[in-house]
């Protein structure tokens, strides 16, 4: 499964002004994108240093032959919901391809493939048909269990099945889209009449995005064995939470209208080719813990089916912004303490014949990490708004305020490789 070529070569360089060394989006990165210059319609990219390769005028400019044409062109659509429906060998050829027009020598009218990032607008890198969130951050899990089962905080099927919710793909924007602030049914911890007007326990979660691929037939599943090549990419999802109309409502079914208003994800797809230097062996399940059923077992998957990513969560007030003050570093957390690897999630959802389409979208559920300053929602960092948090320049948070923004980063570092990045997902609250 894990698959490294020449694309992840360290030392691979590239004509593309200042993307050499690039901090995020060096040429061993390239995440694809769909993105728009000024009134113009969206259509597809790859990110590259500061700028964005345009697949359209690549498909367009000669420089490749009728089949790279072709996959290009697929890529070059106003979403990458083509893109996801390809199979894994052909992904892998596009890849190829980006790379060697990237590292190659310089063509001639380079300039005209190129825009300028800071130009460009970003969408949603596929139209979102469904998405679904899980419940895959163990820490988290138990975190928020014990508010309410100090004894018990993780109920007996967390460690057989993946717990999801179905989300709402109206509600998923691209990094930046405005966090306007939920009014709703609240009731005070305990009471049993809720009154209803805008949250007052506005709240983030920090969580890893996976594009599907292929998908299956309603009625068909997708074995195990299988499930890994139809993860097709990454990237960053904040599933805002209003937590006094979550507590009220999700009694007895799952979230619902604490949930629903708004998840914001990054706009660059990382494909999961570019992640292959960053795979590595799921985390050891705990002796007591149980087997997954055969369903979810694979060797393989098990020793590489995990991701090694890096997430931080950034907070920046509005004070902060004013008095030219740096976002603050809120969390820091890693994938490798999701409980279920990508693939799990994937045979899990598709185990019963639902049938999953190219560009659902999946989140992962809240990753938090189990040391002090891992926590990926600010319900934990609280303890469920308790232990308000101190920011450097004195003011306090329980939840979110107007004017707050809230930044999800995501890096991979592995000594020998490049290091690249999921790039970001921000938004403000407005209210
Ligand atoms: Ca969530």
């Amino acid at each position: 499964m894990t698959h490294i070529d020449a694309t992840h070569r360290a030392d691979l360089r590239t004509w593309v002004p200042g993307a050499d060394g690039h901090a995020d989006y060096p040429v061993q990165n390239l995440p694809l994108c769909a993105f728009s210059t000024g009134d113009g319609v969206p259509r597809g990219g790859t990110v590259i240093g500061d700028y964005v390769l345009d697949h359209a005028a690549l498909a367009a400019s000669g420089l490749l032959d009728a089949e790279e044409t072709e996959l290009v062109t697929i890529a070059a659509a106003a979403s990458l919901n083509g893109y996801c429906a390809l199979p894994v060998a052909k992904r892998r050829r596009l890849r190829a391809t980006l790379s060697t027009v990237l590292s190659g020598s310089e063509p001639v009218g380079a300039e005209r493939l190129l825009v300028e990032r800071k130009d460009a607008q970003f969408h949603l890198p596929a139209e979102v048909g469904d998405y679904t969130d899980f419940f895959a951050g163990i820490h988290h899990a138990r975190n928020a269990g014990r508010m309410f089962r100090p004894d018990n905080p993780l109920l007996p099927n967390y460690k057989h099945v993946p717990i999801a919710y179905h989300g709402r793909a109206s509600s998923v924007l691209p990094s930046g889209a405005p966090v306007v602030r939920p009014a709703g049914q609240r009731a005070a911890h305990g009471a049993t009449v809720p009154d209803f007007g805008p949250s007052t326990r506005l709240d983030f979660e920090l969580e890893l995005a996976i594009w599907i691929g292929g998908g299956n037939a309603p009625g068909e599943t997708i074995p195990i064995e299988r499930a890994g090549e139809e993860v097709v990419g990454f990237g960053l999802l904040n599933d805002w939470s209003a937590r006094d109309i979550q507590a009220w409502e999700t009694q007895p079914l799952g979230p619902f209208l604490g949930k629903n208003f708004l998840t914001t994800v990054s706009p660059f797809l990382v494909t999961a080719e570019a992640l292959a230097p960053f795979r590595t062996a799921q985390h050891p399940r705990d002796a007591e813990d149980p087997e997954p059923l055969p369903y979810l077992q694979n060797a393989q998957d098990q020793a590489s089916g995990a991701f090694d990513i890096q997430l931080e969560v950034l907070i920046a007030t509005a004070a902060m912004r004013e008095g030219g003050l740096a976002a603050h570093l809120l969390t820091r957390a890693s994938t490798l303490d999701l409980y279920w690897t990508p693939a799990q999630m994937l045979a899990h959802h598709a185990s019963n014949g639902c049938p999953l389409r190219p560009g659902d979208l999946f989140g992962t559920g809240t990753v938090s990490s189990p040391a002090p300053d891992g926590h990926g929602s600010l319900l934990e960092m609280t303890k469920g708004g308790r232990e308000p948090v101190m920011l450097p320049n004195g003011e306090v948070r329980t939840f979110l305020e107007p004017g707050d923004e809230i930044i999800l980063r995501g890096r991979c570092i592995r000594p020998g490789f490049a290091t690249i990045s999921l790039g970001e997902a921000s938004g403000i609250v407005t209210a």
